[in-house]
């Protein structure tokens, strides 16, 4: 059984670095917004999938972004015309996985009307929580739309054999979780926001934003013990490292 991961390249938010590194100045960073195309021998799965097809083009959607972040997102970016690129029919996608409910993470959702969700269920309940939504900027028009979802409590393997596996690491937002994938020879981590920039799995400063700093710090202790186990581990939203990654990991 081979598994493999593909990136891809879902557009780019750019603001100062203080709004996601605690302390820093306010020189501008820009962030990657992948979506990952994860090969299960036929199965076609999703970890994440990218901003909303309303944020391309002008728009009252757009402008609320546009409040926070400085939105690169062309119709190129959209998961839709990323997966054909691949070679991939939006309708194939089984299976998306939800790292957690932000915008950057989900909006795709609505060019993938075949997909089972999988989230854990602290995130998604949350996503209905008018409360907890408000505090996490969760958007529900972006994922409450009548797809098949499976919540999950803790970890999950996808397919009862090892090979992609829900880890939760909480912090970032109540019910966040990482991917664990086996490829051939070696594990991955795809962390998504438990850890913005390799710098945050090295113990730099996490974002001034965030649900709760002290379960994500404690999630990201777990994920360094995975790295010192061997694990790779890829952060959500690193320019750097996302270059450096082989158009297919296998
Ligand atoms: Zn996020």
């Amino acid at each position: 059984m081979d598994v493999t991961i593909e990136p891809l390249s879902c557009g780019t938010l750019t603001a100062g670095r203080s709004m996601f590194e605690a302390g820093a100045d306010d020189t501008p960073r820009s962030l990657p917004v992948p979506a990952w195309l994860i090969r299960h021998g036929d199965d076609i799965v999703l970890l994440d999938c990218g901003m909303h097809h309303d944020l391309v083009g002008a728009g009252p959607a757009r402008e609320v972004v546009e409040l926070f972040f400085g939105l690169e997102v062309t119709s190129d970016d959209l998961v839709a015309s990323r997966l054909g690129e691949a070679g991939v029919d939006p309708d194939e996608v089984g299976i998306v996985i939800l790292s957690h409910l932000h915008f950057d993470h989900v909006g795709g959702l609505a060019q993938l009307p075949n997909a089972r969700v999988i989230v854990q269920a602290d995130e998604w309940a949350a996503g209905f929580d008018a409360d907890l939504a408000a505090a996490n900027t969760f958007n529900p028009s972006d994922f409450d739309l009548g797809h098949d979802v499976v919540t999950v409590g803790g970890e999950h393997d996808v397919f009862d054999d090892g090979r992609i596996v829900c880890i939760p690491t909480p912090g970032h937002t109540p019910g966040h979780q990482s991917l664990r994938v086996r490829l051939s020879d070696r594990e991955v981590v795809l962390c998504a926001d438990c850890a913005y920039f390799g710098e945050t799995l090295d113990g730099g400063p996490l974002p001034p934003i965030g649900h709760d700093h002290e379960a994500q710090a404690a999630s990201l202790i777990r994920l360094r013990a995975m790295r010192a186990a061997g694990t790779t581990l890829v952060p959500g939203h690193d320019a750097a490292v996302m270059a450096s990654l082989p158009a297919r990991l296998d």
